[in-house]
Formats: C-alpha cells, sequence, structure tokens
C-alpha cells in the first residue's frame, strides 16, 4: 500500500521568479502533473533545494532576480557535490544568457515569454527523465575524451539557439587535425587521444571566454557555434599553440574552415559550409583556414554542376585523352620515349575544363573511376593501334587515383585491359602519387606491389610534394620516381634547390630507380638536369599535352631522325 502510495506521489519542481505572473503560469502549466514549491529569489531558491534535496526532480530557474540572481543559484548548485545532480531548466528573456546558462551547466533552457504548455512540459518531463538516468545519458550526450557534445545533442542545441535567437551571430566553426589517421598509427592511439584531448581542453577554455557550444565526432572533427569572432587566424593559432606543445616529435596540423552567420540560415546548413571550407585547405600547411565566402559558393556551385554532368560526359564523348611526351635526355639528341596519359574534358559550356579542377573532387566521392576507366580503356587502345601502325615500341603511362587502390577489382580489370588489347605489361606504366603511399601505407603498398609482381612498371608521381621520407623510398615497389616539378621550376635560380635536385638524382642512383623530372620548361633546365644525371625530362620544353594526332607528329618526328642517324 505504502509503495503504490509512493510511485503515484508526483515529482516535485521548484519554479524560481521574482514575477508572481510568471510563477503562476508555470503553476498552472505543471499543476496537473507535478507537485510545486515557489521561491520569489535566489537567496529562498537555495533554501528549499537544501531543504529537498532527496525530493527535488528538478528546478526551472529566473536568470533575473534580485537579491541573488539566477546564475549565482545555478554555480552554487552545479559545483555542490549535494546538489549538483539537480537538474536546472533556466527561464530567460535574454538572448546571450541562455548559452552561459549552459556552460553554466543548466541542462536546458525556456525562454520568455513563455513557450506554448506542451513544449514546457515536454521539456521538463525529458530534462527529468535524462537526469533520472543520468549516468547513462551523460555518456550519451557527451564525448567522454574531450567532454564536449556529440553530434545529436551538439545540433539540438545549436538548432535550439538558433531558433531562440535567430538574429545573435552566431558562426559556424570547423576544426580538423591533417593526417590524424597516420597520427594515430604512427604514434598510437594513446597519443592520438592526448591530442584530442588537449583540442577539447582549449576549446572548452574558449568557451569560457565567449558564447558558444562545441561538439567532437567521427574522431577528429570538432564543431563550434560560437559567437562572431573578429580574427580567426588568431583563433587558429591559439589551437595550434597548444598542439604543438604535445610532443617535440611529432608534428600535428589544424586546419579550420568558418561560415560566418547569414541571417536566416540554420546551423546545419551554416557547419555544412564550414566543413566544406575546412576541407578546401586539406593538406594546405601553408594557408590552413578557410573562411566560406562568395567565390566558395560559386565552386560548391560549380562543382556540384560538374558531379552531375560527369555520367553523361562518357557517353556524349566530351572526354578526351592528350598525350605528353617524356624524353630520355641522356642521348644526343635526346630520344622519344614515352608518354603520359592526361585526361581532358571538352565541356559544351563551359569549355575546356582542366583536371586540376575536377580531378580532385571526383576522388573525394569515388567517380574518378568513371575518369580511370575511360582513360585506361581509351590509352590501351591507343597503344594497340600506334604499335599497329608504327611497329615503334611506345609505352604510356596512365594516373592510378588513390581512391582506385582500395578497388579489389582493380589489379584484374587491369590485366584484363592489357590482354583485350593484345599488349604486354611493360606497354602500359602506372603513376600512382606518392601520397598514395603515406596514406593507409601496407594495404596500399600490397596492391602496388602485386601490379609490379604481374610486370607493370610502377612510376611515384609527384615525388616531394608529399611525406614519404627518403629512407622509405627503399622499402617501396617502384620503378621510376617523378620528381614534382616545384623542384624543377627555380634550379635556374637556386643553389639550394638545385643541391636538392642532385641529392634526390643520387638517392635515386642508389635505389637503382629512373628520375623523371616534370615541368621541365627552359633549355636551362633541360642542361641542369642532363648534367646532373636525370634520365628523363617531362615538360612543355618539348610539348604541352596533345591530342593524339599531334602526338603522331612527335612519333613521326622521331622515326624519321633515328632513320637518319642509322643511314
Ligand atoms: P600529373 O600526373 O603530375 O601530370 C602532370 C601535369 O603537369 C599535367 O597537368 C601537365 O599538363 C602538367 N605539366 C606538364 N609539363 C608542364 C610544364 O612544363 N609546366 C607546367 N606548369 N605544367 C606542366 P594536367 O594535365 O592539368 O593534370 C593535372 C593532374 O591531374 C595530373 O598531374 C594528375 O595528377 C591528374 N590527372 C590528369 N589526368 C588524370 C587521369 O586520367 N586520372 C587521374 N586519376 N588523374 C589525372
Ligand atoms: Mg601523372
Ligand atoms: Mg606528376
Amino acid at each position: 500500500m505504502l509503495l503504490s502510495k509512493q510511485i503515484q506521489r508526483p515529482k516535485l519542481v521548484l519554479v524560481v521568479d521574482d514575477q508572481e505572473i510568471n510563477r503562476d503560469v508555470l503553476g498552472v502549466i505543471l499543476e496537473d502533473d507535478y507537485e510545486i514549491i515557489y521561491a520569489e529569489n535566489g537567496a529562498q531558491a537555495l533554501e528549499e533545494i537544501e531543504k529537498n534535496v532527496d525530493r527535488l526532480s528538478i528546478v526551472l530557474l529566473d536568470l533575473m532576480m534580485p537579491v541573488m540572481d539566477g546564475f549565482e543559484v545555478l554555480s552554487r548548485v552545479t559545483s555542490d557535490e549535494q546538489l549538483s545532480h539537480i537538474p536546472v531548466i533556466v527561464l530567460t528573456a535574454e538572448k546571450n544568457a541562455e548559452l552561459r546558462a549552459l556552460q553554466m551547466g543548466a541542462s536546458d533552457f525556456i525562454t520568455k515569454p513563455f513557450d506554448v504548455p506542451e513544449v514546457i512540459l515536454a521539456r521538463v518531463a525529458r530534462i527529468i527523465e535524462l537526469s533520472e538516468g543520468r549516468q547513462l545519458i551523460s555518456a550519451a550526450e557527451h564525448d567522454r575524451l574531450t567532454l564536449l557534445y556529440n553530434r545529436s545533442f551538439f545540433f539540438e542545441y545549436a538548432n535550439r539557439l538558433y531558433h531562440y535567437s535567430p538574429d545573435l551571430p552566431m558562426d559556424a566553426v570547423v576544426m580538423n587535425i591533417e593526417q590524424f589517421h597516420t597520427i594515430n598509427a604512427v604514434n598510437g592511439r594513446e597519443f592520438g587521444d592526448d591530442v584530442l584531448r588537449v583540442i577539447g581542453e582549449e576549446i572548452r577554455e574558449f568557451l569560457s571566454e565567449v558564447n558558444g557550444i562545441a561538439g567532437r565526432f567521427e574522431a577528429d572533427h570538432f564543431d563550434i557555434y560560437c559567437e562572431q569572432q573578429g580574427d580567426y587566424q588568431a583563433l587558429l593559432d591559439r589551437f595550434q599553440k597548444k598542439v604543438n606543445g604535445i610532443s617535440p616529435n611529432v608534428s600535428i596540423h589544424l586546419r579550420m574552415g568558418v561560415k560566418p552567420w547569414q541571417e536566416g540560415v540554420e546551423p546545419i546548413v551554416l557547419f555544412d559550409g564550414a566543413w566544406a571550407a575546412c576541407s578546401m585547405v586539406r593538406g594546405d600547411y601553408q594557408n590552413p583556414l578557410m573562411i566560406y565566402d562568395e567565390d566558395m559558393r560559386q565552386r560548391e556551385l560549380m562543382n556540384q554542376r560538374l558531379l552531375n554532368d560527369l555520367r553523361s560526359a562518357v557517353d556524349k564523348k566530351q572526354l578526351t585523352v592528350y598525350y605528353q611526351p617524356k624524353y630520355d635526355i641522356q642521348c644526343d639528341p635526346p630520344r622519344l620515349a614515352s608518354a603520359e596519359a592526361l585526361i581532358r574534358w571538352k565541356h559544351p559550356d563551359l569549355g575546356m575544363i582542366s583536371p586540376g579542377n575536377f580531378v580532385p573532387l571526383f576522388e573525394g566521392n569515388g567517380l574518378i573511376s568513371v575518369v580511370d576507366t575511360f582513360v585506361w580503356r581509351e590509352t590501351a587502345g591507343q597503344i594497340a593501334r600506334w604499335k599497329e601502325k608504327y611497329g615503334f615500341e611506345l609505352s604510356v603511362s596512365v594516373n592510378l587515383s588513390r581512391t582506385e587502390l582500395f578497388d579489389p577489382t582493380l589489379v584484374d580489370r587491369l590485366a584484363q585491359l592489357i590482354e583485350a588489347n593484345g599488349l604486354n605489361f611493360k606497354d602500359l606504366k602506372l603513376e600512382v602519387t606518392e601520397s598514395a603511399y603515406t596514406d593507409k601505407a601496407n594495404d596500399l603498398l600490397e596492391v602496388v606491389r602485386d601490379l609490379r609482381q604481374l610486370g607493370f612498371e610502377i612510376e611515384m608521381d609527384d615525388f616531394g610534394s608529399g611525406y614519404s621520407s627518403l629512407n622509405m623510398l627503399s622499402a617501396m615497389p617502384i620503378d621510376v620516381l617523378k620528381m614534382d616539378m616545384k623542384f624543377v621550376r627555380n634550379i635556374e635560380s637556386s643553389e639550394t634547390d638545385l643541391r636538392l635536385v642532385k641529392l634526390i638524382l643520387d638517392i635515386a642512383r642508389y635505389l637503382k630507380l629512373r628520375v623523371v623530372a616534370e615541368g621541365v620548361e627552359t633549355e636551362g633546365q633541360l642542361k641542369l638536369l642532363k648534367d646532373a644525371g636525370c634520365d628523363l625530362v617531362q615538360g612543355y620544353y618539348f610539348s604541352r599535352p596533345v591530342p593524339p594526332e599531334d602526338f603522331e607528329k612527335l612519333i613521326e618526328r622521331e622515326m624519321a631522325i633515328e632513320r637518319g642517324s642509322s643511314i
């Protein structure tokens, strides 16, 4: 009997407000479901809380009150071990106050003038429910490592703030760690956790100074919804400085994207923009901050368009392959040795689009395989046709995207292509960008090893643009190094650059790798490279990438020279 009476006893709610009308309104809304006690100021509220500490289910707390204001009450409740289990919903009419209250540990807020009764009832019920399962819930609500919100709570609070204070200028800030998986893989998960924890601490420190909330999701993805800041570079520097202090042996690079507040734009949309801005500076260690602006919006629209247009581009024959020769410069005169196949998109409205504008975009979503498959097939066919037409052995390299290496059918597809066109494996070379080797290295290395075992020659593309250390080279399955063009660009004017090129050539020689210098544009560059012992050169000096019919002229010229020299 006693038990059932206890079960039926309504939960106790304390309503604290200095204005009688507010107390009355809340009383009317809550009285059917709860037992209510009242206080008119902070001091009275504390008395009631202490008196009813074992029974009190929730406090609805006005912030602006005489004698002792709500913030003071809130801070005493949340910092007192005996009281801190009691959830507090703050009642506020002030735009900034709800954020500050959330940061101080309030569970939720209700704005004045009051919402419709159903909303208030639902909110009170929900917070009581949450607090009764507190252990469980706080784990679900917060990320344990950084004590920031998880995704659903973060966006729930962000939305609520937005709907209650749509005029409050709040920016979306996204922060990410470059190559976080590599940091984890090389230094261990514990170290990775330390990095996340330090960033979390600094974000919480920052949010104790300005209004805002923050969350962490997907390992190293931090979202901060904060009042507009004047200088985001300074903010990023602040976090960067903090992570620099973690270990003298590991360099950690942060990047940041910001989408500024815009009237009528919901947080989720703002964060999409901030995320896109943050992705835009991925790998750009010189400029790791991007503020979403009109340029970016245009670029996004363009990207969307290219994504939509790609499928039909293949059918409508808008994609073509250009070929750029590679010359062996240790012969005199230099000899046409091979070529690289490079994609070109002739768009009916946008004109010729360079691969720099769409390859990275399609790499991000897997569509690159549409491009690559097209180029491989086209190139294999072209090699076969040239072989037949000229009886001339000319190998051509194709680019292999990083994402392609994850495709379990890759090795079979390429082998089939060779067979179907009656080629040798040596006829089609594969260029794999250096960054593919540093990313998830082991899995990818296996695939490259398999390809090489079959007989394909592997060229490491853009060597020097990524982070593979020279001593990793010896263990990598490659035949040729393609030295990134940034090394060649200044060798005529910079003694240091020239020395660097010579060093790379020495190491390559030691490892028995041939070297292709990319981006050679002048005779001076060519001569320096030749003297330094570089084997092959690709660049505008010899020819830009050209359509197959123009490339045939290069082949024919080459054959004429050979005939001449053999007479
Ligand atoms: P990459 O593989 O390093 O190709 C060399 C790029 O350097 C080409 O740019 C070429 O036109 C350019 N280049 C060659 N010589 C010179 C020179 O003397 N000076 C300068 N400034 N540039 C020179 P392109 O054709 O715009 O291609 C850019 C990148 O797009 C390629 O870099 C490659 O990473 C990617 N790409 C091109 N075609 C394909 C493809 O079919 N599949 C994939 N996955 N990526 C491709
Ligand atoms: Mg290439
Ligand atoms: Mg390259």
